[in-house]
């Protein structure tokens, strides 16, 4: 029997094996539920607001659905003077396979399960099953063994309040297949880096504006005068005549007047294809700006649009505040949608129905803020360098960040008093750093009579599919 075989015997051994109930060391608390609000994003005042809360349908604050398996977790247990360690199924097979050198890891699926909702001052108790583990297999990672468990929550008064089916993969770095798109038949794309791009000429008649996109602020000109906004920047205004020019801080929203689609020529600095947009600004003059995490087909006239910055080329010398000074570029993604105060009726809802795109900045605080809030301590999820050791090109959304994200999509859309009754994700292609998020969302089954709705959600970025996944939810009849 060779070393792999032996191995897997060992960890199948303890299939069907279930550990001891996993107590939270901490009742679910408001501070953590606050804390979780701001990694996500999510202003829902079900979570946070006392007064709204308690004539809402939960009659109090509750936590989020997607928080359900944070709160018996151990914390940062490598660091702990216990060296807390859960003695659970799931964490001896880790051992095993960490010994024999797979000491890579991702989440593949999580499917939550709410029975109820939480509430501040409940102390919870996991008790975990190991499922399955799978044969050695060959994934693009490396190869590796698939662990599948099962979670039973409950209070410590015995009341069960949801499950968890979770799968991960445990991989050996450096043993993925080889990256596609290598071969030499596929012209090679030129390097995309910004910075390669040529340098704006930066004069005095559009200083100004330069040095605005620095500090993140969107100036446009206009005329001392007349006070006439326009674009692009002049020495004298068209309208009257004047050559006394200033500017105005614009809002940074605006609307999708026309479009174009760039593919060729390729040259450096460019990612293609590259959707260029003619934007109107809400105070009036069109500019044009790249648009981002958008696709061809998801592009629309009239769609509405706010500005993000692009901190493009470092400054060649220091000090300079023209062209050759740090430059910044202005570009539009898909406004953020609006929470929807109210909650929607189930009769409202109608199946097909499609939610507005979600283009979300993914930046390592945010990757770090949302592992620290779902109180997941692995270091693939803060810690650059040790990312790198374990086989990942940069740190990652942990898999409850994911999550939490797809459930604030989903409810801002529905409203706040929305019920969450699962939430599943299979997990394909990572979230890593300055690559933004594009969530679409449709609603595929609606239940009037029960209120039962089902909401496919994917998020995707320039790597593929992050997330595949549904929301069921309840809503008001
Ligand atoms: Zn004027």
């Amino acid at each position: 029997m060779d070393v792999s075989e032996d191995l897997l015997s060992r960890a199948r051994a303890l299939v069907g094996s279930q550990g001891q109930p996993l107590v939270a060391r901490h009742a679910v608390g408001t501070a953590a539920i606050a804390d979780w609000c701001d990694a996500m994003g999510d202003d829902n005042p079900c979570y946070t607001d006392p007064e709204y809360a308690a004539k809402s349908v939960h009659g109090g604050i509750v936590a989020p659905a997607a928080t359900l398996d944070i709160w018996v977790r151990p914390g940062l247990p490598a660091q702990s003077p216990s060296g807390r360690r859960g003695d659970d199924p799931q964490s001896k097979v880790i051992a095993l396979l960490e010994a024999e050198g797979f000491v890579g890891v991702v989440a593949v699926n999580s499917e939550l399960e709410i029975e109820r909702y939480l509430r501040p001052g409940e102390v919870l108790q996991g008790v975990q099953v190991l499922e399955d583990v799978s044969e050695e297999k060959q994934t693009g990672l490396g190869t590796g063994h698939f662990l599948t468990t099962r979670t039973r929550y409950s209070t410590t008064d015995g009341e069960h309040v949801g499950d968890l089916l979770f799968r991960i993969l445990k991989f050996k770095p450096g043993t993925g297949s080889a990256p596609k798109g290598e071969d030499s038949d596929t012209p090679k794309p030129p390097p995309s880096d910004p910075s390669m791009r040529p340098r704006p000429a930066i004069n005095r008649d559009n200083q100004a504006l330069w040095d605005g996109y620095r500090r993140h602020e969107l100036r446009v000109p206009q005329c001392r005068s007349c006070k006439r906004v326009f674009f692009p920047s002049s020495p004298r205004c068209a309208e009257c005549g004047s050559f006394d020019m200033g500017y105005l801080v614009a809002s940074g929203k605006g609307a999708l007047y026309s479009h174009v689609v760039v593919n060729y020529p390729q040259v450096p600095g460019f990612a293609y294809p590259i959707p260029v947009g003619l934007i109107e600004l809400e105070e009036g003059p069109r500019m044009v700006a790249d648009l981002v995490g958008v696709t061809r087909e998801q592009l629309a006239i009239g769609m509405p649009l706010e500005v993000e910055w692009l901190d493009s080329h470092p400054a060649l010398e220091p000090g300079a505040t023209d062209s050759q000074g740090p430059i910044t570029l202005p570009r539009f993604r898909p406004a953020t949608p609006q929470r929807r105060p109210e909650t929607r009726r189930a009769a409202e809802v109608s199946e097909g129905e499609q939610l507005p795109i979600w283009v979300l900045p993914v930046t390592p605080t945010r990757i770090t803020a949302g592992a620290l809030s779902t109180r997941d301590f692995q270091d693939v999820h803060h810690d650059r360098d040790l990312a790198h050791k374990k086989g990942s090109a940069d740190i990652f959304f942990n898999i409850n960040t994911s999550i939490g994200l797809m459930e604030r999509y989903v409810t801002d859309w529905l409203g706040p008093e929305v019920l969450v009754r699962a939430l599943r994700v299979k997990l394909g292609a990572p979230a890593y750093p300055y690559n933004p998020l594009t969530f679409t969302g449709s609603v595929t089954s609606i239940d009037t009579g029960s209120g039962r709705a089902v909401v496919e959600v994917t998020a995707k970025n320039k790597l593929g599919s992050h997330i595949n996944g549904t929301v069921e939810v309840e809503l008001p009849r």
